[in-house]
Formats: structure tokens, C-alpha cells, sequence
């Protein structure tokens, strides 16, 4: 099952079109597509069957389809050339921060640099469908809605400053968490656990990894990360980043003023961004 934000309003994939999950349900799920993940089971038990008149769907109308998640957790240094281009060993626990919510932005459009040096990171992002506290490895596939793209932008200057590093502020300009163009349900896929995903900058190609090369899988990370904190409906983790970013570089190449940035993972879809100065 794929999902989508259309302008603000769900929409399920059916056939070769798209219908609003809002006017195809009678009213019985909300149009607004952040509700939906507090009653997962609920509508994916609904739209085994559901119908209704296709909807036109417009690329630049397609916004998050996470739009306000609760929490954004975010993994480093989870693939192991990541780790080595980044000048770390290979990490025995996850290095986990947050993004920002306000740093939320949809799959395509422009995104306005910051001063200081912004850098690349394509993700796979899960997303959490039902509630997850202290779930096993083998729990936790059963506990994510869906998986979607993901760019964790990087201000590396303000990331790496002061007497300790300050991932969570340095990652969460607005426009620093695109996500999308659609949520795909894990069944989708023919492994779930191996999938190809890559960025390129103008045509140039410079990440390139498969999320079975992670170190902590999806199932680790959320068992991890739920016997820690409860992870609530509409969360989301974005998972790390293969080899390839900017500041991993000799030399160090980060994003510019007219950059067109895209970012895809096998089976979901891509993000396509512009970079622009204020
Ligand atoms: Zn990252």
C-alpha cells in the first residue's frame, strides 16, 4: 500500500490512480494525513477494499507524507564507509539525535541554504504505526507503518561547533528534513531489508548504498530505541547514511546556490530539491 499528501489531504494509491482517503471513507478517516497512523490498522484493514473516483495528482501539490510527526529520531555513522569517510570507528551503539519538526519539508521544491557549509545525507526513513515500547528485534518490522525517503541536510559548521557537537541544531534548518514523495508499506517490498538508495548533485552521482549494508537494520534501531523512550504513531527514524557526503570529500564538496539535489531509495521514489541562497 502506498500513501500520500496531497495539499495537505491523504490519498491512497488504487489501481493506476490515486483517491482521497477522506471522501472515499465517507468521512470516517480525516483528511489530514498526520491522523492517520494513531488508527494504522484501522485504515490499512479499510483500504484492502477501498474505492473511489481517482484524484489528480500534481508533483508540486505532493507535500510530507509525515507532516508532524511527534518525534524525529535520527541515527549516525550506521553504515560502516560512512564511518570510515567520517574519521569514526564503528559505532557499538548508535549515535542518536533528534531534527526538529519545523525542519519537515515535502519532496520537491526549493530549499534555502543557511550560511555555513550544508551537506548531503539520503536516507531510508520508517516511519512508526503502532505504538512501540520495549519491542523485540523480531516485534518490531509489525510496529512500522510504512518507509519513505529521506535528506538529512547537514550545516557541518554549526553541527560541529562548541565544546560539544551539536548535531540536532545543525540539522534542522527549515527545509532540512525533506520527506517523501510517498509512504510505501514494508510488504511492498521484495526484501525489506535490502534496498538500494543514492543522491546525486546536478546530474553527478555521490552517495550510493544498500540498507543492508546498515549496521543497526530497522528492526535493531527501533528495538533499541524503544527500550529507551516509547515510540508513538507518525514518528520517524531516519536510519543513516551511506559513503558519499561532502564533508567525507578531499576536497570537502558542500551544497551551492542553484544545486539540484536528488535522492532515491529503490521501490519508494525520489526527492528532487533546489538549493537556493536567501
Ligand atoms: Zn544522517
Amino acid at each position: 500500500m502506498r500513501t500520500a499528501n496531497v495539499a495537505g489531504r491523504l490519498v491512497l494509491r488504487k489501481d493506476d490512480g490515486w483517491i482521497d482517503v477522506e471522501r472515499a471513507s465517507g468521512g470516517r478517516f480525516a483528511a489530514e494525513p498526520q491522523e492517520i497512523f494513531e488508527r494504522w490498522d484501522e485504515f490499512q484493514a479499510w483500504a484492502e477494499g477501498a474505492e473511489g473516483p481517482s484524484v489528480a495528482v500534481d508533483e508540486s501539490d505532493l507535500l510530507s507524507p509525515v507532516p508532524s510527526p511527534r518525534q524525529i529520531l535520527a541515527v549516525g555513522l550506521n553504515y560502516r564507509d560512512h564511518a570510515d569517510e567520517s574519521g569514526f570507528a564503528v559505532p557499538e551503539t548508535p549515535p542518536v539525535f533528534t531534527k526538529f519538526v519545523s525542519s519537515v519539508t515535502g519532496p520537491y521544491g526549493d530549499i534555502t541554504l543557511p550560511d555555513g557549509s550544508v551537506d548531503w545525507e539520503v536516507e531510508l526513513v520508517a516511519v512508526i504505526g503502532r505504538h512501540a515500547w520495549q519491542v523485540s528485534r523480531d516485534e518490531a518490522w509489525e510496529h512500522v507503518a510504512g518507509l519513505t525517503v529521506g535528506q538529512d541536510l547537514s550545516e557541518r559548521e554549526l553541527q560541529l561547533s562548541g565544546p560539544v557537537p551539536q548535531f540536532s541544531l545543525g540539522k534542522s534548518h527549515p527545509g532540512f528534513a525533506p520527506l517523501g514523495p510517498c509512504l510505501v508499506t514494508p510488504d511492498e517490498f521484495g526484501n525489506r531489508d535490502d534496498l538500494e538508495l543514492g543522491c546525486s548533485v546536478n546530474g553527478e552521482e555521490v552517495q550510493k548504498g544498500r540498507t543492508s549494508q546498515l549496521i543497526f537494520s530497522v528492526p535493531d534501531l527501533i528495538a533499541r530505541l524503544s527500550g529507551v523512550l516509547p515510540l508513538l504513531p507518525g514518528d520517524v527514524i531516519f536510519t543513516g547514511t551511506p559513503a558519499g557526503v561532502g564533508m567525507g570529500r578531499t576536497p570537502k564538496r558542500f551544497l551551492a546556490d542553484g544545486d539540484e539535489l536528488v535522492s532515491h531509495v529503490e521501490g519508494i521514489g525520489t526527492l528532487r530539491h533546489r538549493l537556493v541562497r536567501a
